[in-house]
Formats: C-alpha cells, structure tokens, sequence
C-alpha cells in the first residue's frame, strides 16, 4: 500500500506517520527530514538547500524528485511507501505518478490532516524533538517525560524552521501550492480527509481503521502485491529508530 499523508505544517504528518509505518510495515519517506539530515551534516545538497529550508519556501522539484525516485526504485520499498511531505505541489504530484508507473507502483490512499491556523502555531512552537531516538514532543498537548534520560531536556531540540514567523511562510507556502493537489487526489477518489485537531491517538485510530480496510481490500485483490507480514517496517533519515 503507498500512501500519501497530506496537511499543513505542524498537522502531525511525521507523528503519526511514525506510528503508522510500525503498524502497516512501511516505509516513510519523509522529504523534509531527508533535508534536515543533510543540512546537518553540511553535505553538498545541504549547504545548497539550507536557507531556503530555513526560510519556509520550497526547494525545488529536481531536488526532491532525484530523491524520491532513488527509493520508489529499491524492491524492498516496492509498494509500501508512506509518502510524508511529498508531492507538494501540482507538477510534484505529476512527476510522482510517473514515477510510480515507471516502477509498476501506484498511491492507494491519500490522507490529510485537517487542522486550524490557531492549533498549527501552537504546536509548531511547542514542538521539539529527541536527537537520540527520534521521538517528536509538544510542551503544550504532548510533553517530554521529566524521568527519562533519553529524551531529557539536553537532548530536545528544535527544528531550523519551526518559528512562528517561518511556520506562517510554510502555512502560506502550503495554502497557495499544496492545498490545490487536494482536488487532484480528489478526481481519482483518493482522499479521506481526518480532523487532525484532536488528540494523537485518537487521530491514530481513525487514521488505522482507514487503512486497514483499504489494506484488506488490497490483499484480497492482489495478494501477491501486498503480503508484507515478515518485513520490517522502516523510517527514513535520523529519526528512525522509535
Ligand atoms: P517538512 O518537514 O515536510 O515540513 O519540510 C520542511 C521543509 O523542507 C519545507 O518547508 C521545504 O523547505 C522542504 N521540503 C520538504 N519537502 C519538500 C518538497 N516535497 N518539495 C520542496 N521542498 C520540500
């Protein structure tokens, strides 16, 4: 099953992709924290990328795209890609459907968080995350365990872009060239839309009741495709370890 998850910044697409790639053995390719990698290790592609992540706008397709494919091309991803941050915009989402035709793939489903502008700010700035296992946490609806040593505070750390000023860019970014791939994945009747404003689990349930009805409906059609019961599901990038 590949799956694209869908919502403004601060939605809970990586939190919940989290979960979901435990549950359904996938694999989450997660752009944004691809970038972030790179730009923390100063490579090439991260001292190329680094402003213009920082700064909330969009780096550009040829650069995400060459990323992409480099994992919707291995075997071992084949049909259990859970898409996070990607396709961003019209001509993303056209370069991705020919990717994934290329490679005899397609998208099964298409989930998007709904939240407000108001919940979006909050947790984008109460937002940090473990640098030593990945967990991502929320001062005020999800807050770090005081009596742990691995997500103590020395260990919390912020993302680049996640200030109330660049967070208004992103949201912006995503309203003006994200939004209009909603009615894109609408026409071919993929969408299932989620409130995205309620507690984590209880977005999680409804989110893994979706799929595992759509999971078993693929199975039954095309076993063959999506046996991936002794796999292991897989995240991208550094914080893949929770
Ligand atoms: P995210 O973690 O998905 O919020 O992404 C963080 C930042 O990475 C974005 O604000 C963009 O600068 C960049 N980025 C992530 N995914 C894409 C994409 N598909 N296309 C262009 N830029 C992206």
């Amino acid at each position: 099953m590949n799956v694209i998850i869908f919502g403004p910044p601060g939605a809970g697409k990586g939190t919940q992709s989290k979960f979901i790639v435990k549950k359904f053995n996938l694999f989450q390719l997660s752009t944004g924290e691809f970038l972030r990698e790179e730009i923390k290790k100063k490579s090439e592609l991260g001292l190329k990328t680094a402003s213009i992540v920082n700064s909330g706008s969009l780096v550009s397709d040829e650069i995400v795209s060459t990323l992409i494919e480099k994992i919707i091309l291995k075997d071992e991803y084949k049909n259990r890609i859970i898409f996070d941050g990607y396709p961003r915009n019209i001509p993303q989402a056209k370069n991705l459907e020919i990717l994934l035709k290329k490679y005899d793939q397609k998208i099964d489903l298409v989930l998007k968080l709904s939240v407000t502008l108001e919940t979006i700010k909050k947790r984008i700035s109460g937002r940090s995350i473990c640098s030593l296992c990945g967990k991502i946490y929320n001062d005020y609806f999800n807050p770090p365990p005081k009596d742990t040593d691995c997500c103590s505070s020395k260990f919390l750390q912020k993302r680049g872009d996640d200030t109330l000023e660049v967070a208004t860019k992103r949201f912006q970014t995503y309203e003006i060239a994200t939004e209009p791939l909603l009615d894109f994945y609408k026409k071919l009747n993929l969408l299932k839309e989620v409130n995205g404003e309620r507690p984590i689990d209880q977005i999680y349930k409804e989110i893994s009741e979706i799929m595992s009805l759509i999971e078993g409906w693929l199975c039954m059609i095309t076993p063959y495709k999506y046996d991936f019961k002794n796999l292991n599901p897989v995240n991208y990038g550094p914080n893949s370890r929770n």
